[in-house]
Order: C-alpha cells, then sequence, then structure tokens
C-alpha cells in the first residue's frame, strides 16, 4: 500500500481530485451565496408582473426544488468529473510512469553489469529526450567498459612475452642448455628492459588518459625543437645508416607549448621514422606556417603502411607488423601518448602513406596563438 501511495500514478490521482474537490467546494459556496439572492430577487419581479397573485409557499417549493435540482446536478458533475480524473491519471500515469520504470530498470541492470541494456525511445517530448540521453550514457559506458576490459586483455598480452622469454632463458640456465655467459643474460637484460619501458609507457598513458598531464607552456621555437631533435637523434641515424635532413623553416612565429612535452611527440616521431627506415633511406623534418597553425612533419623513405593500417596508428597498442615492432622494443603505445599530447596543445596529429615500401609521412599542428 505505501508503495502504491507513493508510486506517481497515485500521487497524479490524488491531485486532480484534489483539483475537483476545490472546485466543487468553490461552486457550491459561491451556488449558496449567490444564488438565494438571485432567486429572490427574480421571485420579487415576477409577483410584480402577477399583480402578487404568486403565494409564498409556490415561491418556497420552487426555490426547494431548484436547490434540489442545482445539488443533483453538481453530484453528477463531481462524479463524471472524478471518473474522469481517474481515467487520464491512469493514461497519463501510463505515458508518464511506464518510461521512467523502463529507465529504473535499465540502470538496475546496467548497474548489474549488463552494459547492452538500453529503453526504447518512444516520445518527442521530454521523456522522449531523457530517453535517449539515457541510453547515449549507456552507449558511453558500453564502450568505456569494452575499452577498459580490452586494455587489461592488451596489458597481459604485452607482459606475458617478456616474462615467457625470462622464464625460459631462466630455465635455460638452471638446466644447463644455455650457458651462463654475458650474451645469455644480456638477452635476459633487454627482456627486463623491454618490460621496464612498458610500464613506464602505460603509465604515462595513462596519465595523459585522465588528462593528468599538467602543460607548462612557454613560446617555443620550432626551428630549435627541431634542430635539438636532430641532434639528439643523429648518433643513432648515423649508427644505421639512415640520412637525417632537416629542412630550415622560414621565419615561424613561436608557439605556446610545453616544450618538454612537444619535444617528446617529435623525438617519438622521428625516432619511428628510424626504426622503420632500413639503412640507406632518408627522414626530413620540416615545419611550415598554415594560417594560424604550424604544421611540423616527419618524412621517411621506410617501410611505409598500408592504407587500411593508416585510420589506427594512433590506437593504443595497434601495430601494424607486430613482430617487427616488437622486436624493437615497441608496444604501440607511443603514438597514442603523442596523441594526447598534442590534442592537448589544441593541435592534430595524423599519418599518411603512399603504400608499403613507398616511406610515411607522420605531422602535427600546433595552434600559434
Ligand atoms: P611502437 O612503439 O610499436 O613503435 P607506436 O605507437 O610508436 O608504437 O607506433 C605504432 C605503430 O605504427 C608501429 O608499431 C608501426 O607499425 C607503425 N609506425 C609508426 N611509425 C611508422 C613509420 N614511420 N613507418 C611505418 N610504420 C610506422
Amino acid at each position: 500500500m505505501k508503495g502504491l501511495r507513493s508510486s506517481l500514478g497515485w500521487k497524479l490521482l490524488i491531485s486532480y481530485l484534489v483539483v475537483l474537490a476545490v472546485g466543487i467546494v468553490t461552486l457550491t459556496l459561491a451556488a449558496e451565496s449567490v444564488i438565494p439572492t438571485a432567486f429572490n430577487r427574480h421571485m420579487a419581479g415576477m409577483q410584480m408582473m402577477m399583480g402578487g397573485q404568486m403565494g409564498m409557499t409556490m415561491a418556497d417549493d420552487l426555490f426547494t426544488n431548484f436547490r434540489t435540482a442545482f445539488t443533483e446536478a453538481l453530484l453528477w458533475a463531481a462524479g463524471l468529473a472524478a471518473a474522469s480524473a481517474i481515467i487520464v491519471s491512469i493514461f497519463v500515469a501510463r505515458r508518464v510512469v511506464t518510461p521512467v520504470r523502463h529507465m529504473m530498470r535499465a540502470s538496475r541492470h546496467i548497474a548489474d553489469g549488463h552494459y547492452a541494456e538500453r529503453v526504447p525511445e518512444t516520445s518527442n517530448d521530454e521523456l522522449g529526450q531523457l530517453a535517449r540521453s539515457f541510453n547515449q550514457m549507456a552507449t558511453a559506458l558500453e564502450q568505456t567498459e569494452t575499452m577498459r576490459r580490452e586494455l587489461i586483455g592488451n596489458v597481459a598480452h604485452e607482459l606475458r612475452t617478456p616474462l615467457t622469454n625470462i622464464k625460459g632463458y631462466m630455465e635455460g640456465l638452471i638446466d644447463g642448455v644455455l650457458p651462463p655467459e654475458p650474451q645469455t643474460y644480456q638477452l635476459i637484460y633487454r627482456e627486463a628492459d623491454r618490460l621496464q619501458r612498458l610500464v613506464s609507457d602505460l603509465q604515462e598513458l595513462s596519465r595523459v588518459e585522465a588528462g593528468m598531464i599538467e602543460l607548462h607552456l612557454s613560446r617555443v621555437s620550432v626551428a630549435t625543437l627541431i634542430e635539438q631533435t636532430a641532434a639528439r637523434l643523429r648518433p643513432q641515424f648515423e649508427e644505421k645508416g639512415v640520412s637525417l635532413h632537416l629542412e630550415p623553416p622560414p621565419q615561424l612565429p613561436p608557439v605556446p607549448a610545453d616544450e618538454d612535452r612537444i619535444g617528446q611527440v617529435l623525438l617519438n616521431l622521428v625516432g619511428n621514422a628510424l626504426q622503420y627506415t632500413p639503412a640507406g633511406g632518408a627522414v626530413t623534418i620540416t615545419a611550415v606556417l598554415h594560417n594560424t597553425e604550424i604544421h611540423i612533419l616527419v618524412q621517411d623513405s621506410g617501410i611505409g603502411i598500408t592504407a587500411e593500417h593508416v585510420p589506427h596508428l594512433f590506437d593504443r597498442f595497434y601495430r601494424v607488423d607486430k613482430s617487427r615492432s616488437r622486436a624493437g622494443g615497441g608496444s604501440g603505445i607511443g603514438l597514442t601518448i603523442a596523441r594526447h599530447l598534442v590534442e592537448a596543445h589544441g593541435g592534430q596529429i595524423w599519418a599518411a602513406s603512399p603504400g608499403p615500401e613507398q616511406g610515411s609521412t607522420f605531422g602535427f599542428s600546433l595552434p600559434t596563438g
């Protein structure tokens, strides 16, 4: 009974009945105060017209009959109005309460982990809009949940490979299959190093994805940034036999940016270009002014990328050639971090390639003001 009384349908009915009762009481009071005076005035007029032929009893009789008829009409009207209040409240309650109940049930299901739950979007009114917003929220939750599950799966997968390798080398050492010499230790060291890099990449990823990075903006010269990055990586380029060219940008305005973070993005792109360009190839870094943005481009003559992979390069853990990338210590997180860092600066990052073995170009934009 308590549940029924607190239900929306019941409250609606009561509110209708209250309005109805107020209407009837007001009408009765108004009638009580107005009708006798009006009736007497009318009777007096009629008596004058009929020359005083109408006796007092007849007038009283008429008045009583009129009053009974009025009360009867009022009762009928009240009954009919109450019946319509019940019907209307049932109808309105159905229209209002049913979608609300659907949402209640769906939210409970979602809370229990059934993220595919949706509610019907039947109308265009506020309730329909609420249902649409509810479904949008459910979709966002479902996507987050899928991403979370994928992330755990990916992290487990990424951790498994180096751990299995370390375990294998150790078993080899214990069983005497592998010789206890520096080369074996080197192999183990490399796997542990990869694990360490993966963990710090993951830490960085979680920070950038949560928007927890603080940008220390200053006016950065893009030309200097390119020179510094090139200077840091030049020894590795020379070691591999890949040439590195800087196309000196024309007079570019400084950009408001976090120098370390943008340096990290550029280092990542140039590092990738080196990694995916075989000996004898070339990498070029350029910058151009595009309206209110500076575009920084890293072009290589390396292995290139098939068109179908290009849109996914900035997704977490995405690697075109898993074995090749992993052999180079890559976990497929670098570009995801780079994307977040560039977007935090209000810029965009992109990749393009004419196809396999035809090199690629990675670029990002930074607003100048
Ligand atoms: P990784 O650490 O594996 O390099 P990234 O996020 O930096 O991860 O890159 C993701 C993937 O994009 C790489 O695994 C590689 O397949 C592809 N990629 C990145 N840069 C290049 C490039 N310059 N040429 C060809 N492929 C590239």
